[in-house]
């Protein structure tokens, strides 16, 4: 057992944007998969048709092209065990439904909706099991002769599983210990449809992670309840040996912790649940994602890896590689993960200040030529290097150095009330004076000049700075002054001094 090879698969159903949670899950198999030389396999759950959302499987290949996850198998990746998309597969569950009614482990049912109905009024909690089968439309309860009559006429049927009752059920999951129940209390689960043709979700599911080799399965917390179910099909199949082992993460909280994490905990507290922008495309309705409102990738995937695992030391920052080399599957934690949102902007903050100044500043570029200005290049760069540690989103980059491009067209009242005084004006014309006269316009000359020139006069360093200041960014913020006008040029500067003097008098 101990040295089958590791196969995992991250199996969507195509029902719409994939929500945070997924992404989640997805990374797990991936860490888990990477740091076994194993291969994760993607699939397309798409047997229920009444859910399918077009767009939806290319929306969730985009999302992990985004944030750097790969796979190795699977719906556009190709592999040995296709067709990875469920719908494609239907003769191959047929025969697999066929295997469980010859042995007597499945039966056809023929009750019709209303029958149902009907039964589920005149009986408290009804459920079909071995205590009601016998009274229901099935071939259990009908002649062979009755049941031949019922498919000739087209009758439509499911196919039930036949759960025996009274039999333990064990589930050895990887994070949750031994999870065991007594087979009495599970129904027997529609596995296939006859109207269209398609096995329904559990059946699909299990006969696809036998005979593409799945060795572990880790999934979402809400799949919990159906792993009972899973084991006993596997038993009907013959397949325990080749069963793989389970692993159920935990739910995503909100995050004050009190519930699960939905879409609109982020529309109320300004926080994306969906990997990218997702267009709805029967409503038209926009959901923002995590790329569009400006997380880098590899900060999404070092806040989501935390939800729920953490490597038991103080190490916070860690790449995908280093998580592939950390992460531990029996460490993830049984109680739900508070989705704290700020410690993901947090995260998105620290990626920005280690990343390149030119990938910034490339990324900057079009908010900066948005706003109709042509930047140069390595300018951006230099900009990016001082002012990167102020933002947490690189769009917020602009309405901290707008500053360098456009020049201050009015100037904030409070802070030109404090901070230019009577002599203001006549001190900056000294300043501009004695800059423009400087040949050498770099940032350490002209700290040099400006210094001497204040000591020399007895001027307040803060005085001249502060009213420096308003004249080139029209407000009280920025880096040091000299990171300014260095990197605007004599020219703007002198011009921007003149304007303020005529301006503020
Ligand atoms: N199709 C299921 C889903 O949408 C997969 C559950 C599983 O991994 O077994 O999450």
């Amino acid at each position: 057992m101990n040295e089958r090879k590791v196969r995992v698969r991250f199996a969507p159903s195509p029902t719409g944007p994939l929500h945070i949670g997924g992404v989640r899950t997805a990374l797990y198999n991936y860490l888990f998969a990477k740091q076994n030389g194993g291969d994760l396999i993607f699939r397309i759950e798409d047997t229920d048709s009444n859910r399918f959302v077009p767009g939806a499987e290319e929306y969730i290949l985009e999302s992990f092209r985004w944030l750097g996850i790969k796979f190795d198998e699977g719906v556009t990746f190709g592999g040995d065990c296709g067709p990875y998309r469920q719908s494609e597969r239907r003769d191959i569950y047929k025969k697999y439904v066929k295997v469980l009614l010859d042995s007597g482990k499945a039966y056809m049912a023929f009750d019709t909706p209303e029958e149902l109905d009907a039964k589920r009024a005149e009986i408290e909690n009804f459920q079909y099991d071995a205590s009601t089968r016998m009274s229901m439309r099935n071939s259990l309860a009908l002649t062979a002769r009755e049941v031949d009559e019922l498919v000739a006429s087209g009758h439509q049927y499911v196919v039930r599983f036949k759960v025996e009752p009274g039999e333990k059920v064990v589930v050895n999951d990887l994070i949750r210990g031994l999870v065991t129940i007594d087979s009495s209390i599970l129904d027997d689960k529609v596995l296939y449809k006859s109207a269209d043709e398609l096995p329904t979700y559990h059946l699909a599911n299990i006969v696809d992670d036998h005979l593409m080799n799945i060795s572990h399965v880790i999934r979402g917390e809400e799949w919990l309840p159906s792993a009972p179910l899973h084991v006993l099909l596997y038993r009907a199949f013959g397949w325990e040996d080749t069963m793989p082992q389970f692993a159920h993460l935990s739910l995503l909280l909100k995050p004050e912790g009190n519930g699960k994490l939905s879409k609109r905990d982020g529309d109320r507290l300004g926080f994306p649940v969906f990997p990218l922008e997702w267009h709805d495309p029967k409503s038209g309705a926009i959901s923002s994602g995590f790329r569009e409102s400006g997380y880098e990738p590899e900060a999404v995937i070092n806040f989501l890896a935390l939800l729920g695992w953490n490597p038991g030391d103080d190490v916070e920052m860690m790449s995908m590689n280093d998580l592939i080399a950390k992460f531990d599957l029996s460490k993830c934690s049984k109680a739900g993960a508070r989705f704290d949102y700020k410690k993901m902007i947090w995260f998105n903050h620290e990626y920005i200040l280690q990343k390149d100044d030119a990938d910034i500043a490339a990324a900057f570029m079009p908010v900066v030529q948005s706003h109709g200005v042509d930047a140069d290049m390595s300018l951006l760069t230099k900009i990016v290097s001082l002012m990167k540690g102020r933002v947490n989103f690189v769009h917020e980059l602009w309405d901290a150095c707008s500053f360098y491009f456009i020049a201050p067209t009015e100037y904030d009242e409070k802070t030109a009330k404090k901070r230019w005084k009577e002599d203001s004006a006549q001190k900056m014309s000294e300043l501009a004076a004695l800059l423009e006269g400087l040949d050498d316009f770099s940032i350490e000359n002209q700290d040099k000049a400006v210094h001497e020139w204040i000591e020399s006069k007895g001027y307040g360093m803060g005085e001249i700075m502060n009213a420096f200041r308003l004249a080139l960014v029209g407000e009280g913020k920025g880096p040091q002054m000299f990171d300014i006008s260095g990197l605007i040029g004599k020219e703007e500067t002198l011009a921007r001094l003149r304007r303020a003097i005529a301006v503020l008098g």
